[in-house]
């Protein structure tokens, strides 16, 4: 069972007293960070002019793609079907629980015949479901990017309940700053996880 908002509320004041604060993660260095400070107040960067073309993304036509690579042995699926498997990270992140619902073949995700497409929307509804139901879940975020690596990957984030400053987009920013849980109840939760979307099909590998 995911830990309550207390749990996770006493373990960031132990990580930093209960007026400290978290550290800064990596974010504001990225380019896509879209604030920057001017004078003591943060202010919109300014939009550089288009580059002449997109950089190609990591495991383009599937040469060296990490999902490709890894396969079937990859010991962080925890689920699979014959069209999709679902993959947890290599450790816990500050979020109870973050997975990805990716394409077993190296498919962009655009390039889902008609039957993976509806399939992916029935996966997609019931591990929404399944992660949404566990105790002090507050919502499961979905989204699709796919501009980092060409084959397919969809994440399903699980939100800690009753923070209300942990919603919407930026609530993904949480998952970097809060301290990780323990890995026990971590990967208890993904045992649970694979094996409720295994009575819809497919197989629990954990
Ligand atoms: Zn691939």
């Amino acid at each position: 069972m995911p830990e309550s908002p207390e749990v996770i509320h006493a373990r960031v004041a132990a990580a930093v007293g209960p007026d400290g604060r978290l550290p800064m993660p990596p974010v504001a260095d990225w380019e896509t960070f879209p604030w920057e400070l001017v004078d003591g107040e943060l202010m919109p960067k300014v939009l550089p002019e288009p580059v002449a073309a997109e950089e190609p993304r990591e495991g383009r036509d599937g040469v060296d793609c990490k999902l490709c690579d890894e396969g079937e042995s990859d010991p962080q699926r925890i689920w699979e079907s014959w069209n999709f498997h679902v993959k947890a990270p290599a450790a816990p992140s500050g979020f109870p629980l973050v997975l990805w619902l990716n394409s077993n073949d190296h498919l962009d995700f655009t390039e889902l015949d008609d039957t993976q497409a509806a399939e992916f929307g029935q996966l997609s509804v019931i591990l929404t479901r399944i992660m949404s139901n566990m105790e002090h879940i507050g919502r499961v975020h979905m989204s699709r990017w796919g501009d980092g690596a060409e084959h397919m990957h969809a994440w399903f984030l699980a939100r800690p309940a009753r923070f209300p400053m942990i919603r919407g987009s930026m609530a993904l920013e949480w998952d970097a700053m809060l301290p990780p849980g323990p890995e026990p109840v971590w990967r208890a939760d993904l045992a649970t996880v694979a094996r409720k979307l295994a009575t819809h099909g497919g197989r629990a590998l954990v």
